[in-house]
């Protein structure tokens, strides 16, 4: 749960960050700016805020803000009845981002999960992203990111995938984000 001023504080400094990448952004997409906090109620910590530009029955296209040392946190896109889940290209288009995935381990990785959370953070294969560096991530690998202290802006692209299949490493994360006094 996060209050409605903070959603106003996350939205508005989202835009910032989107408008500072140089990405065209109308009155509507202001509007439109996600904020995610994961139900974990420390938005400045764990969480993200989301441009979504297409989301259809086959692909979406998106773009993603981090704020200051913000953790999108640990994840997968799982395989379901056979159907592959979602592969996600992610592209760096301002700052910096330290994106962790299964392999050999980083010996003193740059990024630093919220403190309360390590234990949910279980994969440590360190790629630093900065603008023009992308990576793609396969259906069924853990995966989390994190931006360095002057926040990151971050393209993603990938297939349609049901976020409510997503399956995070921290049992006590809800995609869903509730804002006090809706
Ligand atoms: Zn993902």
């Amino acid at each position: 749960m996060i209050t409605q001023i903070d959603f106003q504080i996350a939205q508005k400094r989202a835009l910032e960050y989107l408008q500072r990448a140089g990405i065209a952004i109308t009155p509507g997409d202001a509007e439109n700016i996600e904020v995610a906090d994961y139900g974990l109620g420390e938005l400045w910590q764990t969480g993200l805020e989301l441009l979504t530009y297409l989301h259809s029955d086959r692909v979406c296209a998106r773009e993603l803000v981090l704020l200051p040392w913000q953790t999108c946190p640990e994840h997968l896109h799982p395989t379901m009845d056979g159907q592959a889940g979602k592969e996600e290209t992610i592209r760096c288009r301002w700052g910096t981002v330290y994106l962790y995935t299964p392999g050999r381990p980083a010996p003193s990785p740059r990024a630093r999960p919220p403190e309360n959370r390590t234990r949910y953070y279980s994969v440590w294969h360190e790629t630093v992203l900065r603008p023009g560096d992308q990576v793609t991530l396969s259906p069924d690998t853990k995966h989390w990111f994190q931006s360095g202290a002057a926040g990151a802006v971050i393209s993603e692209f990938s297939n349609a995938c049901g976020e409510e299949y997503d399956l995070f490493t921290d049992p006590g994360i809800q995609r869903v984000t509730l804002v006090n006094g809706d």
